[in-house]
């Protein structure tokens, strides 16, 4: 099945009232989106739909873990999602661009919303600019052994003798 049909909305037909919806978010996902930061993942996406005449309300509230890799010790981490949004989807005679954030315009042709674009931006979004293990009691949460192989090979501890230095310095007197 194709990602924009098995994460959207068939709203059309549907009585104004609230209806309930449960999609799950796994690697399948990510990897059909070309340049994604994200690959493994594991998050269940629960969809509360307000159905009124011309709006869909949508209040989605993601759970779960996306894995990422540690900046700092380049171990593998898992970075909790517990997020909670609303989506207001107006549906005109036509698509649009809304001009405030968490809204949609939607033709009225579509007779689906499709949900799979919104759901990347979210999560997405989540991923933090520097990926490094959260602390552990006021730690870093890496792992000491990968830490100390990283250090033996960029060879950090012994920065005292570093000969690169040497150059610079004769450079200097050189000139
Ligand atoms: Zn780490």
């Amino acid at each position: 099945m194709d990602m924009a049909d098995k994460y959207a909305i068939p709203y059309f037909g549907l009585e104004p009232g609230e209806y309930a919806y449960s999609f799950t978010i796994g690697r399948d996902f990510f990897n059909a989106y070309e340049g994604s930061l994200i690959h493994e993942v594991d998050v269940s996406l629960e969809v509360r739909l307000t159905r009124r005449e011309r709006i869909l309300v949508l209040d989605l509230s993601f759970d779960g873990k996306v894995d990422l890799t540690c900046d700092r010790c380049l171990e593998p981490f898992a970075f909790p999602v517990e997020l909670r949004r609303e989506l207001v989807v107006k549906i005109s005679e036509e698509a649009a661009e809304a001009k405030e954030e968490d809204v949609v315009i939607i033709s009225e042709d579509d007779h689906v919303f499709r949900l799979g674009d919104h759901i990347y931006d979210y999560l997405s979004l989540l991923v933090p600019y520097r990926k490094l293990h959260p602390d552990q009691d006021g730690k870093a949460g890496c792992d000491p052994d990968a830490i100390r192989v990283l250090e033996a090979h960029t060879g950090k501890k012994s920065r005292g003798k570093d000969d690169r230095w040497d150059g610079l310095k004769k450079i200097k007197i050189d000139n």
